[in-house]
């Protein structure tokens, strides 16, 4: 039985793929990816010649039936997608969810995505974040998810394109009022911008002027209260009756 690699390819910067992630991409028998032609330009820019087969959404799966026959079959596979890791909001679940069924060795390697890229300069603390991907399309929808994160206590994530994303930044404005926020745009490429600000102007800069590119936007919790001097007083009080137990 073969193994199916999840490998991840840079998300702009060609320089962001792995020494593993090219030795993978060069031993295996067969690539699955997203899109044949433009992940043919990645490969030959490293020399690799391995065959490509397609693997996107609309066709999943028929093409995981296809692929879980080949990996049955001794042959090892490795799946990528246009740009980042496999599955993450990309391609990849159907295939992978049917090789665990089937017992075949699932090895994802660790490489680039928007997500982890994008999360490590937004400031988060430790408290953790909520990744939602891309915000449905249609209005109502995207106002009720935004709606159901009112009172998270974690920062939460989205991907977005550039046409919808003054969309998103004003429906959560509406919804969740100012918030500190963070984008990160084109990342890892020429036009990269970072940029802490609160959501009125971040959404303000895409009303201004024409932003272009891919985005991740960061979306922090609502500040906690400063404790007043009685939450003080109480906390103390605890504190001493629970020292005397
Ligand atoms: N699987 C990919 C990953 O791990 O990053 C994400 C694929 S998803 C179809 C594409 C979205 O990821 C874009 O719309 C954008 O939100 C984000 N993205 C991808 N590349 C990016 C980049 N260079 N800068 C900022 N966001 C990016």
């Amino acid at each position: 039985v073969g193994t199916l690699y999840i490998v991840p390819t840079p998300i702009g910067n060609l320089e962001d793929i792995t020494l593993r992630a090219l030795r993978i991409l060069g031993e295996v028998d067969l690539i699955a990816a997203e899109d044949t032609r433009h992940s043919k330009r990645l490969l030959n820019h490293f020399e690799i010649s391995t065959h490509l087969i397609s693997y996107y959404r609309e066709r999943e799966n028929e093409r995981s039936e296809e692929l879980i026959g080949r990996l049955q079959r001794g042959e090892n596979i490795a799946l990528i997608s246009d740009a980042g890791t496999p599955g993450i909001s990309d391609p990849g679940a159907v295939l992978v969810g049917k090789a665990h069924l089937a017992g075949i060795t699932v090895v994802p390697l660790p490489g680039a995505s928007a997500l982890t890229t994008a999360l490590s300069a937004s400031g988060i603390t430790d408290s953790g974040f909520l990744f939602l991907g891309f915000a449905p399309s249609k209005g109502g929808q995207r106002r009720k998810l935004i709606s159901s994160i009112k009172d998270s206590d974690y920062s939460v994530v989205f991907y977005e394109s550039p046409h919808r994303v003054d969309d998103l930044l004003a429906d959560a404005l509406d919804i969740l009022g100012d918030r500190e926020a963070f984008w990160a745009r084109e990342l890892t490429k020429a036009y990269e911008e970072l940029q802490c600000d609160r959501l009125s102007i971040l959404y303000q800069k895409t009303q201004d002027q024409r932003v272009r590119g891919e985005f991740v936007i960061v979306i922090h919790p609502e500040k906690q209260e400063q404790a007043t001097g009685e939450d003080i007083e109480e906390m103390l009080v605890w504190y001493r009756d629970n020292s005397e137990l």
